[in-house]
């Protein structure tokens, strides 16, 4: 197939930002074309990844080779601008292939959604995006620490300062593929003096960085994430700090864009999961001259269930990028307990859907090898609500939740939804 593109008018300083003046742009839904061959890439090598417990090496080259890494960066400085929605589609197709490889994507563009719009005015930040199109850097996140579990507003380790240059030492207890990012953006107290949740967050390439290596990674489930934990020890200038609270980023950026990716990587994998129920269906209702098999109406149940998963993540994105601009609304109580309470409801929903389909497979879908088996799905998706514990989020939103009033109207009234890219801030 002949793939036509147009070229982008030019346009002033500003709208350059968001169209790539005199670039060449790709066509609509070039992006999605470009996610569906890196999950074939990553499908072929998904039982190899989730058996050996490996980085998922061969989709990640793609996913590189296909220039998916850098899209959340804005035009000017060498990625696309692509909207949140667009990552979120990734992600979907990502984890229809494999949760590992989907989870990457997501945490990695998590990560680059916080620097895109809290880069502020700082050359280095700017700098570093340019080097991470170009380079289509991988960036891993460092939250956790020590035996601190998912308590992501409170840091240990403090930022040293000694002149223009800075020091961090930290017990990076989970980081995901931390031995093969190019660069790690981590949380840590902003000084010695300074209370545990008075947090920034730090950019590290790798030649700014030391790993050792102090626990494994052998889990359930996204095995390939390969979430070992490490001490690391880096070096860099002041600059390499985001002037912004982190208090302030993990509000307006960190909670909805990993909420969000998570949630659509998370559904991906109950898509699949679907699917192959679906198909197991088919293949039984033929061989029983078209009644319905007895695993059916738990299929009818999967895809229910999926269904309102992906309008809840659907709608959660409409919001977010209705809000995106507007800092006071993101902060809102209203709004974090809504995006807060996305990640509770879809990582329950991606587990009862691959439930589902599991009881609509039977056997065949609790089996580990043929086209049934929805194993490797079901042992993935667990991984959701532990991933920053649903308990632990119900406990933090405690009496914030009746602060809002029960709505008096069926319908939510949105502000209308910018479809631009949210991240130039
Ligand atoms: C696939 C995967 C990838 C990850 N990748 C990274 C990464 O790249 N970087 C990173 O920094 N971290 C990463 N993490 C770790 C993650 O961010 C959390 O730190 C981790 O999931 C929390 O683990 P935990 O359950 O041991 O700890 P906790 O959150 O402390 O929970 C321990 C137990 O205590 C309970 N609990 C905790 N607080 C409360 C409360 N207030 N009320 C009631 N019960 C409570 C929980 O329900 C749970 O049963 C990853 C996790 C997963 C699953």
């Amino acid at each position: 197939m002949t793939v036509h593109y147009k070229r982008a008018a030019a346009g002033n300083a500003a709208s350059a930002d968001f169209r790539g003046a005199g670039r060449i742009e790709p066509p609509l839904g070039d992006l999605n074309a470009r996610a569906q061959r890196v999950a074939a890439i990553a499908a072929a090598h998904a039982e190899a990844v989730d058996r050996d417990g490996r980085f998922p090496e061969e989709a990640m080259a793609a996913a590189r080779a296909e220039r998916l890494m850098g899209v959340l960066i804005p035009k000017v400085l060498g990625g696309e601008g692509a909207s949140l929605s667009e990552a979120a589609q990734v992600c979907y197709a990502l984890g229809g292939a494999c949760a590992s490889t989907a989870m990457i994507y997501a945490m990695h563009q998590i990560k680059m959604a916080c620097v895109v719009r809290h880069r502020g005015a700082g050359a280095w930040l700017e700098s570093f995006l340019r080097r991470a199109a170009e380079g289509q850097m991988l960036l891993a996140s460092s939250t956790t620490e020590g035996m601190g579990g998912g308590d992501v507003r409170s840091s240990e380790s403090p930022v040293e300062r000694m002149g223009s240059r800075i020091r961090l030492e930290r017990a990076a207890s989970v980081m995901s593929y931390g031995a093969q990012a190019d660069a790690v953006v981590t949380t840590a107290r902003r000084a010695a003096d300074a209370a545990a949740s008075d947090q920034v967050l730090v950019v590290f390439e790798r030649a700014d960085y030391t790993l050792e290596r102090t626990f494994d990674w052998q889990t359930l489930g996204m095995r390939g994430t390969c979430s070992a934990g490490f001490i690391l020890r880096a070096q860099g200038v002041a600059d390499q700090v985001m002037a912004t609270p982190y208090a302030e980023i993990h509000n307006q950026t960190m909670t909805p864009t990993a909420h969000l990716l998570w949630s659509s990587a998370w559904a991906g994998v109950a898509a699949s999961a679907v699917e192959r129920a679906r198909l197991f269906i088919r293949r039984a209702a033929r061989s029983t001259a078209g009644s319905p098999p007895p695993g059916a109406p738990y299929f009818v149940r999967a895809s229910g269930s999926l269904r309102q998963l992906r309008a809840l993540v659907d709608i959660s994105l409409q919001r977010f990028e209705g809000l995106q601009f507007d800092k006071e609304a993101l902060q809102s109580v209203d709004y974090q307990t809504e995006v807060t309470l996305l990640k509770v409801e879809a990582s329950e929903l991606a587990v009862s859907t691959v439930m589902s389909a599991l009881r609509a497979c039977g056997l065949s879908g609790y089996r580990t090898d043929g086209e049934a088996s929805v194993a490797r799905q079901l042992r993935d998706v667990l991984s959701a609500p532990l991933m920053i514990n649903n308990e632990r989020i119900l406990a933090d939103i405690g009496l914030a939740a009746v602060l809002a009033p029960t709505p008096t109207l069926l319908r939510e009234t949105r502000q209308a939804t910018s479809k631009t890219n949210g991240f130039q801030s």
